[in-house]
Parts: structure tokens; C-alpha cells; sequence
């Protein structure tokens, strides 16, 4: 199916206004059993368009009874959904995955109004999380397949059942796409879930809640709780009806997550920061290194935890390779995301461009040189633009190749060889992705093997394979997602062992 079509700005824009209307108005609660409600907490937040500043609109935030109610409608819906067999299972998640594809017009408009994400790249979002559902769909009939383990005289096999309600959080940087590389797996499995949204981007979550239930998802299968995270999002993860809680966002508040689970045992999966590394030697096919190099840190704002924010470059062609970037970066084209000409939109909220533009005065202090952009983006105020940014003259001490700054940034770092390109990609907390350009197949087998990753590519930027294993190692995450790794996290194993009836019981008590 081919995403719809660009457009130009003014139509785009006349197009996101009618699709905002319904935001307007009341402010947005919850969704919970099934309905659109208000709740109880009546504490509110604004809205707002990272575009201009203004607010789309009010936002209720959950309290203990709004988290309450969701937590308990799916606990309530967690029998029938479980006794659902895999194949009913399937058909529903189908469903959900054609009215996604019916509304991706609709659901990239509304994105890139609430995240300030290019249309281009939000175009394929609605078509991506219709993919999500369709993947996990085809696995709902296998999900609770094990392995057959004979012994001599039992047969021992295993199970997997649905771990229970899950919570799941997730950020603002591209929240509808996070959302169902989340909810599919585990309703497919046979969860139910409570949804908490960011606070900065709570749109399209009501849209997707919205269509899985106009599509045949039972009340209380899926429920949404809006809020702030220290608090709704705290309640949700601490609720002793919920089994688990998947979460994507930054390594702190994993931290936190894992914590407030702690008192009621639950099963943390986390996907959190990074701070990428992408490394070119001088044996690679440097024009598409160019493109690759350019295209993963700059696409979607920078803010992408799968970002190669750190540019590792071989001496031999550190400045020709560098100026071959910073050309591209002079030239990448910041504007209205829903321009389909615009490359770099605008930044999520005003804290998160006061945080990367914090940077650049960091990279000054710390001795690094700004070889393309490092201000704002003045003529496109009062929206929250900046320059793409370009650093160079770094050195892995510097904090803006240690810190993961989650803007158009790059940091590049130099080095003489393999042994250093590791030392230095690996001299960080973090441990996402990792990409190699080398045209010696040797050397990239090593460097794939030393790099700390969860994830590498070869001669290639982010590439998503659905089966494969997502996640991270050290601060990037416990976990992870992709094919029958989701189940793993979303359901119990269970071994169960018959015996033949052949082998001696012991006894007790017997003695003559
Ligand atoms: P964040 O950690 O601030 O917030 C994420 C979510 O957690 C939000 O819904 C928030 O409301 C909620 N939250 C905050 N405090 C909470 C608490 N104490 N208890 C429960 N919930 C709480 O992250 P963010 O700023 O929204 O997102 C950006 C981060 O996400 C970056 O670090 C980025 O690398 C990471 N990320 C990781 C992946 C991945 O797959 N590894 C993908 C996308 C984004």
C-alpha cells in the first residue's frame, strides 16, 4: 500500500487543522474499558505544538482512581482474552491492522503536529504500525508453542501462557510506531495492556486506542491512561494488578521503572538511550558511508535512540570524510514538518531545545569545534527549530560525545585503527547500535564482535528485519523485542513433566 501522498504545505496544513478539531474542546482523559472518559483526576496540562509554540490542547492527568479503573478493566479482561484461541486472536489484530492503514493519513498529520516529525518520514509511521500488527498477528496462533525435553521415563514439555496486564510507557519521539512495536506483541500473546503515553505527545495514542477498539479488541483489553510520568505513570508501575511493565524511554527513568516495580515483583523490559557510533574506515564504499552516516543521526530531528551520534572516522580520511558530511549538513533543510520538502523539523518542547542547544555551549567550554550549525533556528521562531549540528576536534572526554543529547547533533571522533575504533566506541555506558563501514569482511566480523551493542550493522544504516532480536546491553536496556523475543518477555514458560509410570517412587514411612 503506498503512504499518501506529500502534498504541499498550505493544503497540509488546512488537512492537520480539520484532524486537530477533535482535540479541541473538552480536555483529552483516558480510555478506559472501552470508552472515552474523563476519569477522576482533575489536574490538567497543556498540549503543545513544538511547530509554533501554541497549544493544541488540554490534558487530563490520571490519578490513583483513573489508574485503578484501567489496571482493574484489564485485569477483568484478562480471562476471556487469554481463553481467546491464537487464531481469533489473529483475525482482530488484522483488523486493527486495516483500520490503522484506513486513518494513516489522519495519524501522520496529527504526529507531526504533536512531535514536530517530518511528514516524509511520518508518511510510512500509520504503515509501519499496521506492519507491527500484522507481524505479531501471524504469531498470535504460534505464541504458546514450546519444546518437547524427553527424559528416560517422563516427557517433559513446555508451555507459554500470557504473563497477565502489562503497563506499557512510551516517549515522544515517534509514539505511534513505539506504541504498536509494543501493544501488538503482547496482545497477541494474549495480555492485556494499560497504556501511558508521554506527556509531550499524547495524541495519536487516543487515535490508536480509538481504532483497536472500533476494530474488535473487548473493553478492558486495551486502556490508556494519560498523565505525567513521575506520577501516573509511578501509580501504573507500581499497581499490583499489573504483571510487568515495557517501557521505552531514557535510562534514568528505566532505573526508576525498575525500582517501583521492585515491591511487587514485577518483569521490567527496557529500551532506553544510546549514544551510537558509527565507524568508517578508510576501506569502505565512502559515498554510501556519506549518506548512511548523514541519514541516521539527522532523520527524525536527531531524536531517535537508534541514532549514530558519534562519528568515528579513520585519520587516513577523517577531513576529507568529515568535509563530505558537512557539506550535506550546510544544506539540510529545516522547516514546517509538514513541508514535504523539510528534512529537520522542529525539537519536541522548549526543555528539550534548551537541552541540546545547552550543548553547544558545552562543546565550546570542553574545546571542540562547531564545523556546522550550533544556534537556533531564529527565522523559523517561535517554534522549536535548531540548526543541524555538526562537532568536530572532539575527543571521547568531551561530554558531547559521552552524553546522549537526542538532537541533530554529531560528534566526530578520530582514530588510527581497529584496536582504537573499539576503545573509544565502546568507552561510553551505553550499548544500542553500533555501525560498521569497512569493505574487508574480516575486519568487520571483528569489529561486530568487540563493539558493545545489542544490535550492529555492516555497511548499512538502521535496517528493521521484524524476527530479529531489538535491544540494548549496559545502560541501553534489559530486553528485548522483535519476533519471538516479544513472547518471551509477554508470557511464562512452563514446563510440565509426565511420567511413564515406570519409575520407582520414593518411599517414605515404609520401612519394616
Ligand atoms: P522519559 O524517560 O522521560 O519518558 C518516557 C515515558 O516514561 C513517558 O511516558 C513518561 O511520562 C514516563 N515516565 C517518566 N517518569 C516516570 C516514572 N517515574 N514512572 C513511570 N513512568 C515515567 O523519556 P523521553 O524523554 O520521553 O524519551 C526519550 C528517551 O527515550 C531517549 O533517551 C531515547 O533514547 C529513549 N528511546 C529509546 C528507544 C529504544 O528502543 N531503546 C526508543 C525510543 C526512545
Amino acid at each position: 500500500m503506498s503512504p499518501p501522498s506529500g502534498g504541499n504545505l498550505e493544503a497540509n496544513l488546512a488537512k492537520a487543522r480539520g484532524f486537530l478539531e477533535r482535540f479541541r474542546g473538552a480536555p483529552l482523559g483516558h480510555f478506559i474499558a472501552g470508552k472515552a472518559v474523563s476519569g477522576v483526576g482533575r489536574e490538567v496540562f497543556d498540549n503543545i505544538s513544538p511547530v509554533d509554540a501554541r497549544v493544541i490542547n488540554q490534558v487530563i492527568s490520571g490519578d490513583e482512581q483513573d489508574v485503578n479503573a484501567a489496571a482493574n478493566a484489564a485485569e477483568a479482561a484478562f480471562p476471556a482474552w487469554r481463553a481467546k484461541t491464537g487464531d481469533e486472536r489473529r483475525a482482530i489484530l488484522h483488523r486493527v491492522a486495516n483500520a490503522i492503514e484506513a486513518r494513516r493519513e489522519e495519524i501522520a498529520f496529527v504526529e507531526c503536529m504533536d512531535t514536530g516529525q517530518a511528514l516524509r518520514f511520518m508518511n510510512g509511521a500509520a504503515l509501519r504500525g499496521a506492519e507491527n500488527f500484522r507481524f505479531f498477528a501471524d504469531r498470535a496462533p504460534g505464541a504458546a508453542d514450546g519444546l518437547a525435553l524427553p527424559a528416560a521415563e517422563h516427557l517433559n514439555y513446555t508451555t507459554r501462557q500470557p504473563i497477565g496486564p502489562v503497563a506499557i510507557i512510551t516517549p515522544w519521539n515517534t509514539p505511534f510506531m513505539l506504541s504498536t512495536w509494543k501493544i501488538a506483541p503482547a496482545l497477541a500473546a494474549g495480555c492485556t495492556i494499560v497504556h501511558k503515553p508521554a506527556e509531550w505527545s499524547p495524541l495519536t495514542a487516543t487515535l490508536l486506542a480509538e481504532i483497536m477498539t472500533e476494530a474488535g479488541v473487548p473493553a478492558g483489553v486495551v486502556n490508556l491512561v494519560n498523565g505525567i510520568g513521575e506520577r501516573t505513570g509511578k501509580l501504573l508501575t507500581e499497581h499490583p494488578a499489573i504483571r510487568a511493565t515495557a517501557f521505552i524511554g531514557e535510562s534514568r527513568t528505566g532505573s526508576l521503572i525498575m525500582s517501583q516495580g521492585a515491591p511487587t515483583l514485577k518483569r521490567v523490559h527496557l529500551e532506553l538511550g544510546g549514544k551510537n557510533p558509527v565507524i568508517v574506515f578508510d576501506d569502505a564504499d565512502l559515498d554510501r558511508a556519506v549518506d548512511a552516516v548523514v541519514f541516521m543521526i539527522y532523520s527524525l530531528n536527531g531524536e531517535r535512540c537508534t541514532s549514530s551520534s558519534r562519528l568515528l572516522v579513520q585519520r587516513s580520511i577523517h577531513d576529507r570524510f568529515v568535509e563530505r558530511v558537512a557539506e550535506r549538513v550546510a544544506r539540510l533543510k529545516v522547516g514546517h514538518p509538514l513541508d514535504p520538502a523539510t528534512e529537520i523539523g522542529p525539537l519536541i518542547h522548549q526543555r528539550h531545545l534548551d537541552k541540546v542547544m545547552s550543548y553547544f555551549k558545552i562543546a565550546r567550554e570542553d574545546g571542540a569545534q562547531i564545523k556546522a550549525g550550533g544556534a537556533l533556528a531564529e527565522n523559523l521562531k517561535p517554534g522549536f527549530y535548531v540548526q543541524p549540528t555538526l562537532f568536530t576536534n572532539a575527543n571521547i572526554n568531551m561530554r558531547v560525545a559521552r552524553e546522549e543529547i537526542f538532537g541533530p547533533v554529531l560528534t566526530v571522533l578520530p582514530f588510527e585503527n581497529e584496536a582504537e575504533a573499539v576503545k573509544i566506541a565502546n568507552d561510553t555506558p551505553y550499548g544500542l547500535t553500533a555501525y560498521i563501514w569497512t569493505g574487508d569482511s574480516g575486519r568487520a566480523l571483528r569489529m561486530a564482535h568487540a563493539v558493545e551493542a545489542g544490535m550492529v550493522w555492516v555497511n548499512s544504516e538502521n535496517n528493521r528485519h521484524l524476527p530479529t532480536p531489538f535491544g540494548g546491553m549496559k545502560a541501553s536496556g534489559i530486553g528485548r523485542d522483535g519476533g519471538d523475543y516479544s513472547f518471551d518477555f509477554y508470557m511464562e514458560t512452563k514446563n510440565i513433566c509426565i511420567a511413564h509410570g515406570t519409575h520407582r517412587v520414593p518411599k517414605l514411612g515404609d520401612a519394616k
